[in-house]
């Protein structure tokens, strides 16, 4: 958003309503505690055996990453043999000494009433006075509600033993069952959504239902809790009170990395919402979100909500941007893959920047002419950038000028304006695109493809090499994409099919045997796949 278009919070009305449709009761809570499975939010459980906390810093919970490093930080295996005892809050608490009594202790390993006892008995030794003092015999008042503890209520009108009684008081006296799931959870990740105000906690489990149902990008705990604190703090009531860049220049620090990512997916999450989609929201916008578009032909590898920006914000003039949204709109709308197009836009926006340095005084598309396009001509060549990106400033501008043409969109274009066989640079000899010989002997060796950890890696890598698929391809494969001539034999992906994997495959019956018999190409494909386009994913394309 540039400063010319100054954000204006959209209307907010029925977005509280949308909201409240929206956003279903699984994470409509004040806590979330998400499942230990569950891959985009979930953390793992820590690595002792029997522990229900959540592992953080080497798998570990934190209690018993502190007895970790109290011991010296041995070896993982060495601790994990021998992690000590059960950690407070799952174990019992120490009841009194003095058999079948069964109250929390009160000092000196007694309880409030056989402590009084010992002290008036006149006895040094705690101990040796209960193992003397006759067995206890009362029917059975330990408080329900606590599956740890088993120890006595020791007033009527109280509902957990001394200890959890005190601590129930010191939490501020919540309802009991929330006391319970207090104790319970301990330890365990969670998202907690209680310090919002109202609106903002609806925001909020908005987009972390959306980071749930795309399925696609981890949200880890800590991170979410980390935008909440931040929201919380700007004291705003609604995300989108503030636009993407001012969040983004409050969270600078935490820029590299997937905090920063997290708060931003959630206010963008909110605007979507509030705005909807399609062309006659986005049109008007000076950066495109093309993954909201529906009908745009994604680029190969990419998941249909990554992430993929278009930004007219760095076309300075104002009748040139419009002119290149209308262009690059009916180029998207004709079925062109969003990565041609974003070579078309980056095309504008370098003449726009050819405009901005060498003709500023330029003011319409009626200064486009002939004498200005010949000193354009010369001025890529002073640019870094790619032979490739070179002759685009010079196709793709001829595309742009055609299309206004065509269309009438300004007829004020000097019929001088346009390009000729010639103008675009001369293409250097390309250099081979294959590799060497005993570079593909060190990969097909059978001894380096079983340095792989994964055997989803390893049969990746033979598609790659036997089909000749990029590696986008490779992983957008579907399951059973393979395709078959008149006698069974298998021809190749079908997604790629006019690709040479087509001749490549004909006959290698084996081939397919390892994709579709040997049960490698399971779930675990996908994951390889997923974290591919997962990296990808996060990517803006600018
Ligand atoms: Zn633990
Ligand atoms: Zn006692
Ligand atoms: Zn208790």
């Amino acid at each position: 958003m540039t400063a010319e278009t100054a954000w204006q919070r959209p209307a907010s009305t029925g977005l509280l309503t949308k909201l409240m449709t929206a956003v279903r009761p699984q994470f409509r809570v004040e806590v979330y505690l998400p499942d230990p499975g569950d891959r985009i939010l979930g953390r793992p459980l820590c690595s002792v055996l029997g522990c229900d906390r959540s592992g953080a810093e080497h798998r570990l919970c934190s209690a018993h990453g502190f007895r970790w490093r109290a011991a010296g930080c041995p070896d993982m295996s060495v601790f994990l043999a021998d992690p000590g005892p059960l950690l407070h809050g799952r174990i019992e608490l120490s009841g009194c000494a003095v058999d079948g009594c069964r109250y929390g202790t009160h000092g000196l390993g007694l309880c409030t009433r056989h402590r009084g006892r010992f002290t008036r008995s006149g006895q040094s030794e705690p101990a040796t006075w209960a193992a003397t003092f006759p067995t206890v015999s009362e029917p059975d008042h330990a408080q329900r509600g606590l599956p740890f503890c088993s120890l006595w209520i020791e007033y009527r009108h109280q509902l957990f033993c001394k200890s959890h009684h005190t601590r129930w008081c010191q939490l501020g006296r919540p309802a009991i069952q929330d006391y319970i799931t207090h104790c319970l959870d301990r330890g365990k990740a969670r998202i907690n959504f209680s310090t919002l105000t109202p609106q903002l906690k609806l925001e909020f489990q908005y987009a972390v239902q959306r980071r749930f149902d795309d399925n696609s990008i981890t949200a880890p705990t800590p991170v979410i809790n980390w935008a909440i604190r931040v929201a919380a703090n700007a004291g705003v009531s609604s995300l989108l009170d503030y636009d993407e860049d001012h969040w983004r220049a409050m969270t600078a620090s935490k820029s590299s990395c997937s905090y920063q990512g997290f708060l931003i997916h959630a206010r963008n999450a909110v605007e979507l919402l509030a705005q909807g989609t399609g062309w006659e929201v986005e049109y008007d916008r000076d950066i495109w979100r093309l993954h909201t578009l529906p009908g745009v032909t994604r680029n190969p590898g990419k998941t249909d909500n990554a992430r993929n920006n278009l930004r007219f914000d760095r076309i300075s003039q104002p009748w040139l941007r419009n002119l290149a949204k209308r262009w690059i709109r009916q180029r998207l709308v004709s079925g062109l893959a969003v990565s041609t197009v974003l070579v078309d836009a980056g095309a504008v926006t370098r003449f726009s920047r050819f405009l901005d340095q060498c003709s500023p005084t330029i003011s319409s598309l009626a200064g486009v002419d002939r004498p200005l396009l010949e000193r354009y001509l010369g001025w890529p060549a002073g640019q870094n950038g790619s032979q490739a990106m070179r002759e685009d400033a010079v196709t793709c501008l001829h595309t742009f000028f055609q299309a206004i043409r065509q269309h009438g969109w300004d007829d004020s274009l000097p019929t001088t304006a346009a390009f000729f066989p010639g103008d675009a640079p001369r293409r250097p000899p390309a250099a081979s695109r294959q590799l060497s010989e005993h570079v593909m002997a060190q990969i097909e060796s059978p001894a380096n493809l079983d340095r792989w950890s994964h055997p989803q890696c390893r049969l990746l890598t033979l598609i790659l090499i036997r089909c000749g698929l990029r590696a986008s391809d490779a992983t957008s494969l579907d399951f059973g994409c393979l395709i078959h001539d008149g006698q069974g034999a298998p021809q190749g992906p079908g997604k790629v099919a006019d690709r040479s994997c087509r001749a490549v495959l004909a006959g290698q019956h084996e081939f397919e045997w390892s994709v579709g018999v040997s049960g490698v190409m399971s779930d675990g494909f996908c994951d390889v796949a997923g974290s591919v386009q997962s990296k990808k994913s996060d990517g803006q394309v600018s």
